[in-house]
């Protein structure tokens, strides 16, 4: 089991190596937190491409998430229908903009503006199909938090560098989440996860051409000879 120093050292080390090897990526421009926490809803279980058709086709059917609030689950099943388990996400949408508009008296996130990471993430993982992944996609992407998400790719590597030992993300997520160098919470997430798409694959990770194969107890064992894979379209978050 990693002690916390030894934590901190290595996400450096490999945050730094990573940094070397793809760039310091640049946020491509400042979004609506509400466009960030529906996108990463839609985007649970499936791939950048259908979850972004679906965000855009609610985008382009409504002109406001106040519209979308007073459409019956149902209906939003069916435009999101593309992104995949549309009962689960439209529920979870809809839920979100009930609670926004009861609780908050307006369709948006502002109140968060006062809140810490930890407040923000007790309040909306209180609302059924919002986890911790989601909420912590909405601290970096939507208000440029130093929150570092973890997804399964994210999670993998972690692992398998031996910076923690956790069986699922959220347990990476908070065993992590103090150690991440200040201010590169944005650049580690996503190198970390070109790195999960591109080389450190679940099943024949490209080890023996991996940048951080020296900073990798599992790469440093194994060597294993996998082929690296070309994903250059990350994060459509991003581009939200
Ligand atoms: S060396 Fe291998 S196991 Fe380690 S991060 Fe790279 S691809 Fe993954």
């Amino acid at each position: 089991m990693p002690i916390p120093s030894q934590i901190k050292t290595r996400l450096l080390k490999i945050e730094k190596q990573l940094d070397k090897h793809y760039g310091t990526p640049d946020r491509v421009k400042k979004a609506d937190p509400l466009d960030i926490l529906i996108g990463t809803i839609l985007s649970q279980n499936t791939n950048d491409d259908n979850s972004y058709k679906a965000f855009l086709k609610l985008k382009e059917a409504f002109n406001t998430w106040d519209q979308v609030a007073e459409l019956p689950a149902g209906k939003i099943e069916k435009i999101i229908k593309v992104a995949g388990l549309g009962k689960q996400k439209s529920r979870a949408i809809k839920d979100l903009l009930n609670y926004l508009k009861k609780e908050k008296g307006e369709v948006t996130l502002s109140h968060h503006k006062l809140m810490s990471d930890e407040e923000i993430i007790d309040e909306m993982t209180a609302i059924p199909g919002i986890g911790l992944k989601t909420t912590s996609c909405l601290l970096l992407f939507g208000y440029g938090r130093n929150v570092c998400p973890v997804d399964t790719h994210v999670h993998r590597v972690m692992n398998k560098t031996g910076i923690v030992q956790t069986s699922s993300p959220d347990r990476t997520f908070k065993e992590i989440a103090q150690y991440v160098p200040a201010e590169r919470a944005y650049h580690l997430h996503t190198n970390m996860l070109k790195l999960g798409r591109e080389f450190c694959r679940p099943t024949s990770p490209a080890c023996n051409i991996c940048p951080i194969k020296k900073l990798c107890d599992y790469g440093m064992k194994h060597n294993s000879p996998g082929e690296k894979r070309i994903n250059t379209r990350v994060l459509l978050l991003d581009t939200i």
